[in-house]
């Protein structure tokens, strides 16, 4: 994770991140799900629509999927997170995650101005 950036679920179809954001991602959703286990809030990532908090686990694993298909170790498998039912799980826009990850890194421009 870049210094000044919040952790983030781009959503975007995981063949269309290049090798750092697929990573980054990958990491993320980690992140995300040790925040909620240690029943951390993560409001303000809900207000800022950088995370849905019921996708994580399923998000994870495309992005594992994709990690080993271009022949990355992966070795994290990712428990199914359990949460109340009326937790607040919040959204993200993915219409504008691929305009955001299009402007900060040139190697997923490639792929994703042809989405766009
Ligand atoms: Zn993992
Ligand atoms: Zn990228």
């Amino acid at each position: 994770m870049a210094a000044g950036n919040y952790m983030r679920m781009w959503g975007v179809e995981p063949v269309m991140l290049c090798n750092q954001h697929l990573l980054g991602e990958h990491v993320e959703m980690h992140m995300f799900a040790g925040c909620l286990r240690k029943g951390m809030s993560l409001k303000g990532y809900y207000r800022n629509k950088l995370v849905c908090a019921r996708s994580i686990k399923k998000r994870h694993d495309e992005l594992a999927a994709e990690m080993i298909a271009r022949g990355m170790k992966h070795k994290s498998p990712l428990e199914e997170l359990v949460l109340p039912g009326d937790y607040e799980y919040g959204e993200i826009d993915i219409e504008v995650n691929i305009r955001e990850l299009s402007r900060r890194c040139p190697d997923c421009r490639k792929q994703l101005d042809s989405t766009l």
